[in-house]
């Protein structure tokens, strides 16, 4: 699968964390990232990452456009509710396409953890 990788500055920890946690199925997988999120998933992981501009210089439009080619499966976007983003434009402009495309998304730790049970459940079935 193509799985996008974007984390909101106060989320990055939480994606640092959850890329280590699944690092183990990450790595059977395609993934992109917004520039900053790429980078720290990179170091802190040596996950091989493909990366874009950083989200508030385009790097949420150009995983955007990806969605719109069809080259994207999932989306982990960890977003922070509580801080206005600049980009808030391009960020309601990538939710949008997720949705018209109908991407599985999941915008935070927990729900993350709930689709990589799934993912895990998978590669263990398909094993047998
Ligand atoms: P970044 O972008 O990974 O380059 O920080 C994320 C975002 O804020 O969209």
């Amino acid at each position: 699968m193509n799985i996008a990788l974007i984390a909101h500055d106060k989320k990055k920890d939480a994606m640092i964390r959850f890329c280590k946690k699944y690092a183990h199925i990450l790595s059977h997988h395609t993934l992109i990232a917004t520039g900053t999120t790429g980078t720290k998933v990179v170091e802190a992981t040596g996950l091989k990452v493909r990366r874009f501009q950083s989200g508030p210089l385009g790097g949420d439009q150009e995983i955007g456009a990806r969605i719109a080619q069809g080259k994207v499966d999932m989306v982990l976007f960890f977003r922070d509710p509580l801080t206005p983003q600049p980009h808030e434009p391009d960020v309601s402009a990538f939710f949008r396409l997720v949705d018209v495309y109908e991407i599985p998304l999941a915008s935070n730790f927990v729900s993350a953890e709930l689709f990589f049970k799934g993912l895990a459940y998978e590669e263990d079935r398909e094993a047998y």
